[in-house]
């Protein structure tokens, strides 16, 4: 069975083909700056890769082009037919999805009704949906949320302390994000474990780009540091994460800026570029830092600092810790940022083996020493894996 997986951004739809019998990745590829004045494709199949510059105006083109790839001159399908369902990574479910659902008039009115919650992720996933239930009007199309793991938080970590009546009448509340990542890692650590993940206290750290930590227990999310928008919690490439609200209000006024003006700054100006004023990018950070560039030696540490401290609240919030997960492309990469989050931790149990932290895959993943009460693990994330998966599950619950 074939499952196409699509990832819809405003300007971009990134994408991959599984074979689900050993879930092995047919083909996976990414269009960017569709409706700029050239767009870029690129596809990598068993064949090798392609890489191409052209026009693609908008999204509806996008998809026909990568519809076309995967089945022309000697593609990995013969016929469109053999995709036997799309997953559509969604961002925002709301309130509403507990879990993956197949797409109908209801679910897209849903996502739509989400879009105000999430105007940069919302509208370009339903554009990713009408477009390809138009070039594939016959196929399943399945919603997988990143909002939808974090609906087992309690109201007690879910409701911001302002007045009541904002959540009533405007959804305000905490969603989390990320859902699709901190399920699998934490699932994928019990196995490896050779654990029940009902059975463990686990934290899990996705540190890319985008950084969010959840608390899971029972296999259950129970808090996480992304809120109602992705913008909470830990400091990210680009953005502040946590900070005292009055800064909003103090730098309108000083700065003589806009809302607007401020909601870029937090978003596409902070985090570790904003800290650092070098790059967004852990690896250029690093160099600058070991060439002695204070400001990128701060923003390592800041980093460090933050993820540690999140530790810490989540292991109070779980009663205790079993197993820390890190997943993304700092906390998959980033040894030195794994070896000063952990330093320090001992009392919780935590007991980093350096050696193994350098080279995790040797040892599935684990490295923590043999005798660290908590296990810490290294387990790459595979979103676009995750989101076939659950396709597949949604479309074989719903034949039977
Ligand atoms: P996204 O959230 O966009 O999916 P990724 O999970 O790919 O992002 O993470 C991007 C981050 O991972 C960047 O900060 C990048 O510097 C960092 N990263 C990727 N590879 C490495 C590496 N080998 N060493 C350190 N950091 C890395």
């Amino acid at each position: 069975m074939k499952i196409l997986v699509i990832n819809c951004g405003s300007s971009s739809i990134k994408y991959s083909l599984f074979d689900m019998e050993e879930e092995t990745t047919l083909a996976e590829g990414v269009i960017e700056k569709i409706g700029e004045e050239y767009s870029t494709f690129s596809q990598k199949t068993a064949e090798g890769k392609v890489k191409k510059r052209l026009v693609v105006r908008d999204h509806k083109e996008g998809l026909q082009l990568i519809l076309n790839s995967l089945k022309d001159n000697g593609g990995v399908i013969k016929d469109l037919s053999e995709i036997s369902a799309v997953g559509h990574r969604v961002v925002h479910g709301g309130n509403d999805f507990v879990e993956s659902t197949i797409i109908d008039e209801d679910v897209i009115r849903s996502i739509e009704k989400y879009a105000a919650l999430a105007p940069l992720h919302n509208p370009p996933n339903l554009i990713g949906i009408k477009v390809s239930k138009d070039l594939l009007p016959d196929t399943p199309q399945v919603a997988v949320f990143d909002t939808a793991f974090h609906q087992t938080i309690p109201e007690t970590a879910y409701i911001y302390a302002i007045p009541y009546e904002l959540y009533e009448k405007h959804g305000i509340r905490r969603y989390g994000f990320h859902g699709t990542s901190h399920r699998y890692v934490s699932r994928k650590a019990a196995e490896i474990l050779g654990r029940k993940v009902s059975e463990l206290r686990i934290i899990t750290c996705h540190l890319g780009n985008g950084c969010s930590i959840t608390a899971i227990k029972q296999g259950r999310s129970i808090d996480t540091s992304m809120g109602f928008t992705p913008l909470e919690g830990l400091p990210m490439g680009t953005r502040s994460g946590d900070i005292d609200p009055s800064i909003i209000f103090f730098i309108a006024e000083q700065e003589n800026l806009s809302l607007k003006g401020i909601e870029e700054i937090l978003n596409k100006k902070s985090g570790l570029l904003g800290v650092s004023g070098v790059s967004n990018d852990m690896r250029e950070i690093k160099k600058e830092a070991d060439a002695g560039n204070r400001r990128a030696r701060l923003a390592l540490e800041i980093f460090a600092y933050r993820v540690k401290k999140y530790i810490g609240a989540y292991a109070a919030v779980l009663g205790g810790l079993d197993v820390l997960v890190f997943t993304g492309g700092i906390g998959e990469n980033a040894y030195y940022i794994r070896s000063k989050i952990c330093q320090g931790l001992e009392f919780l149990g935590i007991r980093l083996d350096e050696d193994r932290n350098k080279d995790p895959a040797k040892w599935q993943g684990v490295i923590s020493t043999e005798d660290s009460r908590v296990k810490v693990l290294v387990i790459p994330t595979r979103e676009d894996l995750i989101i076939a998966r659950e396709t597949l599950e949604t479309i074989k619950s719903k034949a039977s």
